[in-house]
């Protein structure tokens, strides 16, 4: 059994030796039989949540009402559900109530598609009665009984068999596809929340191009925020290649880029993303527009903006054009190197230093005269010295010598 199994063994077989079944479930069970780096273990039983609770010293209750305790097992935090339906749904979204019930075949049914749905025991044994296995070895995405019926239960899932296409490369089977074309609009019941969720997992993966395709093909994307009116530019940005983008402000950046969205902000306002990242797309694409091309970065602006932002906005845009994203990449890295201070903090003189060399109170003139110090330093006009800076201004009939 592979490593990560194994740490959480002793949680299974605790469950078992006091009678009740548990087995792994999920994600992590389909990532073993695809040869996937395992994700979060998540552990199915029998066991009602006070049961579990009773079990393990460590426990967190996270929502027992629907069932799961988080156990802390060796350090590793582990999911441990009881076995449940979701019989009540309520608006096409998941039930406020579940019913625990004592069989895993239940369990695995109510999982969304047959990938999903398969069980593993402690001796390494799957249980799969809704042929996940076969699916897997297919590359389908399949809904675990009638697609129309699970997408109206709980309209994500449509999200996340799209969002699964981007993560695994595989092909939606025919019916589950027909079935999210006809149910798209159900879509419109989620939480933003939890569609921006599967969605930024969708942008993530490896096959991102081919789950944006789909996106357009099943018309899910008529229901994401800001997307109604984007058909074409989706479809465009469908055709590149989204796994050179590293990171989630590259990505969602990216994203704003090619479908020339009015204001970024707006945009991911609407996808309820938070502020900071927010600050970080605004910045790539504020730099795309001060910097017209790739060869306009000079040391200043490298300075000003900084390593990180310039990385995104030129992996914004050389995506987009199609170049050498590694060569843009190494440009800035080797002009950044260059650089003898990278960040103003790091300039050996300070304010203080300066309103007494100049004899002065404080005010705006300051920041001017080290803004004129710094430029001075990046360009290597003078070292990063505070006695060779004092020279200089000195030099420059700045300031006079006797107020050292
Ligand atoms: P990931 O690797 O991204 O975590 P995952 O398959 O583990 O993928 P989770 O969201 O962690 O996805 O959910 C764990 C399991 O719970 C799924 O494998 C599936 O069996 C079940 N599940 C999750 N969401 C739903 C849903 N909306 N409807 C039915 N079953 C679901
Ligand atoms: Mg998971």
């Amino acid at each position: 059994m592979k490593e990560p199994f194994q740490k959480a063994l002793g949680i299974i077989q605790t469950l078992q030796q006091h009678g009740y079944e548990a087995y792994f479930v999920g994600g992590a069970v389909r990532d073993l039989l695809l040869n996937r780096e395992i994700g979060d273990i998540d552990i199915a039983t029998s066991a009602l949540p006070d049961e579990v609770m009773q079990l393990f010293p460590k426990t967190i209750d996270i929502g027992s009402q629907h069932g799961t305790v988080v156990v802390v097992h060796n350090g590793i935090s582990y999911e441990v559900t009881t076995f449940r339906t979701e019989s009540e749904y309520e608006d096409y979204r998941r039930p406020g109530a579940v019913t625990f019930v004592r069989s895993l075949y239940e369990d695995l049914q109510r999982r969304d598609f047959t990938m999903n749905a398969i069980a593993m025991d402690a001796e390494g044994k799957l249980i799969d009665p809704f042929g996940g296995q076969e699916a897997i070895a297919n590359r389908i995405i399949c809904t675990v009984g009638d697609p129309k019926a699970r997408f109206s239960e709980d309209a994500l899932r449509m999200m996340r068999a799209i969002r699964f296409v981007g993560q695994l490369g595989f092909s939606l089977d025919e019916e589950t596809k027909q079935a999210i074309i006809e149910n798209a609009a159900l879509l419109a019941h989620i939480s933003v929340e939890r569609m921006t969720m599967e969605f930024e997992k969708l942008l993530e993966g490896p096959f991102a191009s081919r789950a944006l395709s789909l996106l357009v093909e099943t018309g899910l994307f008529l229901y994401l925020p800001m997307l109604r009116d984007k058909e074409n530019e989706l479809q465009a940005a469908a055709r590149y290649n989204w796994r050179l983008l590293d990171s989630r402000g590259q990505r969602w950046g990216f994203l704003c880029y090619i479908l020339c969205v009015d204001s970024a902000a707006d945009f991911l306002r609407a996808w309820k993303l938070p502020n900071r990242l927010i600050k970080e797309v605004e910045m790539a694409l504020r730099i795309l527009q001060t910097i017209p091309s790739s060869s306009d970065w000079t040391k200043e602006r490298l300075f000003e903006f900084g390593l990180e932002h310039a990385i995104a906005a030129e992996t914004i845009r050389s995506v987009a054009s199609g170049e050498n994203v590694e060569e843009h990449r190494k440009k800035l890295n080797e002009l950044f190197m260059s650089l003898p201070i990278k960040t103003k903090k790091e300039l050996a003189v300070s304010g203080n230093d300066i309103m007494k060399w100049f004899g002065k109170p404080g005010g705006p003139w300051v920041k001017e005269i080290l803004t004129l110090i710094e430029r001075a330093v990046i360009h290597g006009e003078v070292d990063n010295h505070k006695e060779r800076i004092h020279e200089w201004l000195i030099h420059r009939n700045l300031i006079r010598g006797e107020n050292c």
